[in-house]
């Protein structure tokens, strides 16, 4: 075992999975040696662990040429085949990355993606229980009495022995082209400066016409960090891709894709006795020089494996050695086996200033900016280069977001790289936008950035965080900082730390969907992203996380399209979360702050968008967001709000700034509050004052506001004037009410906020309805009587008016984009005021519903809510019952967002059920807990947990 001075102390977690084998790594190898295991014994069960977002790593994440055989390369063919990609020789990058999904899927075998193996669990006695592995839940055990090592280089095994010959020799990489004509196919001499191992480059045809791959590989100089070989594979890529548009006659119109995510290692060959591992059942695969061969041998040895064990040395460790953590825990409700994991061994690093978890845009411009001040600054993330969803997850647009600060020079220096590597590309270059953050990130030589590490906790002293910990092939390491940065997105370090956060909607706890996207190539080699969503995961849990990939990658499948014409070519390595965890900070931002122009002393910046949620179920949403979309018609109403610092201060924690997505806003603003632009922006801020606070020498809790702003304002970053919605006479409302299909945008949306306004007039203050229903008349009449009836002011203009609607089935015009048909709106609207009355009205909808009827399943969530809610057990329970027992087998599909209406929809029926019986609860209907037990279960976190709330619910 490696020697290491300081040991992570023994923890309580939970059992991850439990078999009979664990394959460390999901290499082609790694997934031959998993398939022989089954063969060998079909009983057997057998689960693959990796990293990485996707298995089949040389293929999929190195991009290495020729064609793996064996079983791997057979479900490649045929999963190829089967999306009608052509035959190559070297299979297709999507082809190949949905094809390991299906093989892992037709064998049988258990597979995590975004799980760390970090070492080997023995008992007390000697015999190994399994693996222990890090994921979005921290730290948990893998049990399975014999492991198989496929990761690269064999580094779990080398670890273990404490052998330290680790260091590659050199990292081949390659990059996609598009729009490019008879590619030479012999190697390209390219000149020594561009510093190429043996100044060659290799290209190779892609699946599709006018498209390749082109590989080279760069030596490693002795001592080389990780970070740098990949920062160094970056800028060579780019070079690379400039240099063939502008000598190979055949590149002269290319567009530069992608780069792969990770660089193929060559290493020394192995020395040492791997073998003495077998003993304590870890068999790690030999490699060999030809890939082929490898495969075949692994398959071959997997089978031989498993032999009898002898006892393995545990470490001895010193109390003093033993640092106490805060770490991030599994969700209890996924009922796992709990388990105490013994003391871990850690590498500790010098301590940098300041540490950030996470390389997305926050991350990369919270480094930055802390460089820029003058701070060492120290970057983890597990992916290998920087942007996140921006870059490696495909999304290369800006919508909506404010300018200013550094990101203004960053967008001017992408298109100047992009025009060197690009022809053709929708919205700004992603690679040429990696390659510029990283390059603004290693000025001054002030940053270290260590890729594939995956932070899952932190030391406090007292209440300040005082280190980071990470979890990386060769097991854990300590982080000391002054300041550390949370721009995980996910909020992972402020719940490792204690601090207080959130996650999702008020109903179901649900997250905003993500969706996964490819690349695509489309109207003659234009690159493009294509951004579908691909349903609701829970990204803070290790299993959801992991099965939110496979799930993800389905859709792709579905979608398509797989032809010359218009194709996928290269698939993300990180799957799209709009949302997750957010603060509770020393300042909370919701939207009503942004639509009432809230000022706030400690302003740091803007963030401006529209309520851009992709959900289509408002059943779960606040009655905020009810009303703003479904009744309001306001989804699309732009605005703009101040960020307060303290929305990015955790309140029980120091030493801990949270920028990026999961700052303290609510679910409803963070519909806003996540766009690029304003993200970069909060990074930039966060690296600021972590570096003010630190030359300050005070807690970034209590930097001074004042030279915080000035020294933003500098950097030109400020905040807007807040702007009120509609601040404006009741007369002037209601004059807004006159609106029609003609009018255009802006007007509609001073419609729908005059309508919020009037409705937030209640009683006395709604003194002017009477006068206003004895002449409004068409539209303004309609949109008067929702605003009145949601204020609570029951008239009989409003009822007629409202009935009326309802009874005349009025389906246009809608509101607003998402809003419900009209009488729908009505239906909901004199719900609100007739209650125990309303029963029927929507009772009568429930009946008549028919599916590919007007009204949607998310309509249909609508009226069983607004059922519960009226009170009326005799006409609205038996109303829910029948449409249940009317429907046993309709899924209450709907297409999620973007997905076309001739492809596959999703199934709503788990929600409609639950739904239901949360209503038929709320009537006092308790038996109806019944019908949500089939979901107790259910396979998807969000379900399984909102399930168990509506019984408990149900058992009160
Ligand atoms: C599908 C989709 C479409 C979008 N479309 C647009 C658009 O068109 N225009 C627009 O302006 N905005 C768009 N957005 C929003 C915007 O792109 C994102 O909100 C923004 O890029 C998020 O930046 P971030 O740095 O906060 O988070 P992320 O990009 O999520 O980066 C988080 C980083 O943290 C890392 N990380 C996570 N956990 C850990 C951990 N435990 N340890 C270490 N590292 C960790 C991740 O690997 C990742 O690199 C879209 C978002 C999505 C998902």
């Amino acid at each position: 075992m490696r020697e290491t001075k300081i040991f992570l102390d023994a923890r309580r977690s939970t059992e991850l999975w439990r078999g009979d084998a664990a394959v460390l790594g999901g290499s082609c190898a790694g997934l031959e040696a998993a398939l022989a295991l089954r063969q060998r014994r079909p009983d057997a069960r057998v689960c693959v662990l990796e990293p990485n977002a996707n298995l089949g790593r040389e293929i999929t994440l190195e991009w290495r040429p020729g064609h793996p055989g064996g079983a791997v390369g057979k479900t490649i063919r045929k999963t190829c085949a089967e999306l009608g990609i052509p035959n190559s020789a070297n299979p297709d990058l999507v082809g190949a990355t949905l094809a390991v999904d299906d093989f892992v899927q037709d064998h049988g075998l258990a597979a995590y993606v975004k799980v760390q193996p970090t070492r080997p669990i023995f008992t007390a006695s000697g015999m190994l229980r399994g693996v222990e592995v890090v994921g979005k839940s921290g730290r948990q055990l893998v049990s399975a009495p014999l492991l198989i090592d496929a990761t690269p280089g064999r580094i779990f095994s080398r670890t273990l022995l404490g052998l330290v010959s680790r260091q590659p020799l050199a990292a081949g990489r390659a990059l996609y082209l598009a729009g490019v004509d008879d590619m030479p196919s012999q190697p390209i001499a390219i000149p020594a400066s561009l510093g190429l191992k043996d100044n060659l480059a290799f290209p190779s045809p892609a699946s599709w016409e006018h498209e390749a791959i082109v590989r080279f590989a760069l030596d490693i100089a002795p001592g080389e960090s990780s970070g740098d070989t990949y920062a160094k594979g970056l800028r060579t890529a780019i070079e690379l891709a400039a240099w063939l548009r502008e000598n190979v006659p055949a590149c002269a119109q290319a567009t530069l894709v992608d780069i792969s995510p990770l660089a193929a290692f060559t290493y020394a060959p192995i020395q040492d006795d791997l073998a003495s591992l077998y003993p304590h059942g870890i068999y790690p695969l030999p490699e060999l020089d030809e890939w082929s061969v490898e495969l075949t041998d692994a398959k071959a040895f997997a089978a031989r494996a498993m032999k009898a064990q002898a006892p393995f040395p545990l470490p001895t460790i010193d109390e003093e050695d033993i640092l106490v953590s805060s770490e991030l825990e599994a969700d209890p409700a996924q009922d796992l086996p709990e388990i105490v994991l013994p003391p871990a061994p850690a590498h500790m690093h010098e301590g940098a200033e300041v540490a950030v978890a996470g390389f997305g845009v926050a991350g990369a411009f919270a480094a930055a900016a802390a460089a820029q001040e003058g701070m060492q600054v120290t970057v983890l993330d597990p992916a290998s280069m920087p942007g996140a969803i921006a870059t490696i997850g495909r999304v290369h647009s800006y919508y909506h977001g404010l300018p200013g600060g550094l990101q203004d020079k960053v967008d001017e220096l992408t298109d100047q790289c992009a025009a060197r590597v690009s022809s053709r590309v929708r919205g700004y270059h992603p690679m040429a936008r990696a390659e510029v953050l990283m390059k603004e990130m290693l000025a001054d030589n002030r940053c270290t950035i260590l890729p594939e590490h995956t932070v899952f906790g932190v030391i406090k002293d007292d209440n300040r965080v005082c280190a980071l910990l990470s979890a990386a092939d060769d097991g854990y390491h300590v982080f000391p900082c002054q300041a550390a940065i949370d721009a995980t997105g996910d909020g992972d370090v402020a719940a490792a730390a204690g601090a207080p956060t959130t996650l999702g909607r008020e109903g179901d706890s649900a997250p905003q969907p993500y969706s996964y996207t490819p690349s695509l190539i489309r109207e003659g080699n234009i690159l493009h992203h294509h951004n579908f969503d691909a349903g609701w995961v829970d990204p803070t849990d290790t299993t959801e996380f992991s099965r939110g990939h496979f799930d993800g990658r389905r859709t792709i499948r579905d979608m398509g399209p797989f032809t010359q014409e218009s194709h996928y070519c290269t698939i993300g390595s990180i799957i799209g979360l709009r949302e997750s965890r957010f603060l509770i900070g020393r300042e909370n931002i919701n939207f009503n702050d942004f639509m009432e122009g809230r000022v706030w002393d400690d302003a740091v910046c803007s963030s401006s968008a529209h309520h851009d949620n992709h959900a289509m179920d408002y059943a779960e949403e606040s009655r905020w967001a009810w009303e703003h979309v479904i009744m309001f018609g306001l989804w699309h109403y732009a605005c703009h709000g101040q960020i307060p610092y303290g929305a990015l201060v955790p309140q029980e924690v120091d030493g801990l700034l949270v920028t990026g997505r999961a700052i303290a806003v609510d679910h409803d603003l963070h519909q806003l509050v996540r766009m690029q632009r304003d993200m970069q922006v909060l990074g930039e801020v966060s690296g600021v004052a972590a570096a003010e606070a630190i030359k300050g020498s005070v807690m970034v809790a209590d930097v001074d506001i004042k030279t915080l702003q000035s020294n933003l304002a500098e950097r030109g970053v400020k905040p807007l004037e807040p702007r009120k919605a509609m601040d404006c006479s009741t007369t002037e409302l209601l004059a807004a009410l006159t609106c029609d299909e003609t009018d255009d945008h802006a007007k509609k949306m001073q419609r729908g906020l005059a309508m919020w306004r009037l409705s937030k007039m209640k009683g006395e203050a709604g003194a002017f309805w009477p006068g206003f229903f004895q002449t409004a008349t068409g539209q303004a009449r309609f949109a008067g009587a929702v605003a009145a009836a949601l204020g609570g002011h029951d008239l009989p203009a409003v009822r007629q008016c409202l009935s009326e609607v309802l009874a005349a089935r009025t389906t246009e015009p809608r509101l607003g984009i998402k809003a419900a048909a009209p009488f729908l709106v009505a239906a909901l609207a004199l719900a609100e005021i007739k209650g125990a009355d309303a029963a029927g009205d929507l009772a009568e909808l429930l009946a008549e519903w028919k599916p590919g009827d007007v009204l949607t399943p998310p309509d249909l969530l609508l009226i069983i809510k607004a059922l519960g809610q009226t009170g009326n057990r005799e006409v609205a329970a038996p109303a829910i019952r029948n449409f249940l027992a009317k429907w046993p087998d309709e899924p209450f599909a709907i297409p999620l967002w973007g997905v076309r209406a001739d492809q596959s929809a999703t199934s709503f029926r788990h929600t409609v059920i639950i739904r239901a019986a949360r209503s038929l609860i709320a009537l006092g209907d308790k038996s109806a807990a019944e019908l949500i037990l089939p979901y107790m279960k259910d396979r998807r976190l969000i379900v399984r947990r909102w399930a168990r709330k509506v019984y408990a619910e149900g058992q009160k």
